[in-house]
């Protein structure tokens, strides 16, 4: 899976935009906070214990770690690391 050509964070629509090689794909913050790989939300998700994801969640910062990208929320939680083929399938 190739890294994609373009992140763009669209803070004030809360949503991230990924340029890959053949389409455009918009991911809400929300979506994403939710959806965050790091051992501790998977770890809570499999307890059944669907945290609530506050609607106002923001990505804050986004840093490229090679084979995916490190984003920062604005609830300060920042361990999830995206892989690039799982940013993709959240599309
Ligand atoms: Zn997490």
């Amino acid at each position: 899976m190739n890294a994609p050509s373009g992140l763009r964070n669209v803070r004030g629509q809360g949503e991230l935009a990924v340029q890959w090689a053949d389409a455009l794909q918009v991911i809400s913050h929300v979506r994403l906070r939710g959806a965050c790989p790091c051992s501790q939300c998977r770890a809570s998700k499999l307890r059944g214990g669907i945290s609530a994801v506050r609607d106002d969640v923001r990505v804050e910062r986004i840093e490229v770690q090679g084979y995916g990208v490190q984003l920062v929320f604005s609830d300060g939680h920042e361990r999830g690391i995206y892989p690039w083929q799982y940013l993709r399938e959240l599309g």
